[in-house]
Parts: C-alpha cells; structure tokens; sequence
C-alpha cells in the first residue's frame, strides 16, 4: 500500500488515505510516523480488496519470506 494523502495528525500518529499498487482500491487508515512503518509495515501490508501486498504475495507467502504478515489500521 502506499500513501494517496495525509488526512490527519497528531506528532507521530496519522491517517491517512492508502492505496494499492496492484489493484487501486483506496481507503483511510492510521500510520505511525517512523522508519518501520514506512519501509516495513506500508509495503508488506495486505490490502484489504485484493488480499495481496506491494510484492504481489499473498499473507502466506509474505509469512514464509518474513516471518509475519502485516495489514494497516484502516478504520
Ligand atoms: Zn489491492
């Protein structure tokens, strides 16, 4: 997922709309402001619609290459 545009934020806490490279399906979440967020978190996370991350994997796959899956706070 990657970012479309900050909505919202308070120091490290924000929201913000997300998008999915692979599919295109937008939708507001929370982030947090750090380097895990972005690197790890933003393009491992699972997007809701097409249940696949940046990559293309699926949270199977994104488990055996990591170790754990990932999905963004999106409410
Ligand atoms: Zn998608």
């Amino acid at each position: 997922m990657i970012i479309v545009k900050e909505t919202y934020r308070s120091r490290n806490d924000f929201k913000a709309v997300y998008k999915c490279e692979l599919c295109g399906h937008e939708q507001e979440g929370w982030g947090y402001s750090d380097g895990f967020f972005y690197c790890t978190v933003m393009p491992n996370a699972i997007c809701p619609k097409c249940g696949k991350n940046s990559k293309g994997e699926t949270p199977e796959e994104c488990k055996g290459r990591m170790g754990r899956d990932f999905y963004l706070d999106l409410r």
